[in-house]
């Protein structure tokens, strides 16, 4: 995650407590950790409901997560994958795209289109 005002990555929970201020311009980050933590938390209901066999709700759950946070790489590649499962390789391929904008090693991401092109190509 990274600070807003001056782009420094920061560092959650030091093993003196949590500080939650940005390590470098100490802007005040406690709404943003906020946010992002729900949104993780909307995240992993999804992946648990994605395990579930809960497509749908997997969906909803992950939509509130990028709604709240849209520059998490993992969401985008989940979002990719409850996609792909509808049959909307389209759709899934961009977000795959989206995931490795954020994240450029993301594994997930590498793997679906790596399998996608396979697909194609055979
Ligand atoms: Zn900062």
């Amino acid at each position: 995650m990274k600070c807003p005002v001056c782009g420094a990555v920061y560092r959650p929970a030091t093993a003196n407590g949590h500080s939650l201020n940005c390590r470098r311009c100490k802007a005040d980050l406690s709404d943003l950790i906020r946010i992002h933590d729900q949104a993780i938390w909307y995240h992993r209901q999804a992946l648990l409901l994605l395990q579930q066999g809960c497509y749908s709700e997997a969906k909803a759950n992950n939509d509130q997560a990028l709604a709240l946070y849209a520059s998490h790489a993992d969401f985008h590649a989940l979002a990719g994958k409850l996609l792909a499962l509808e049959g909307n390789f389209q759709d899934a391929i961009a977000c795959w795209q989206r995931t490795l904008k954020f994240d450029p090693q993301n594994a997930i991401a590498h793997a679906c289109l790596q399998i996608l092109t396979f697909t194609v190509d055979c």
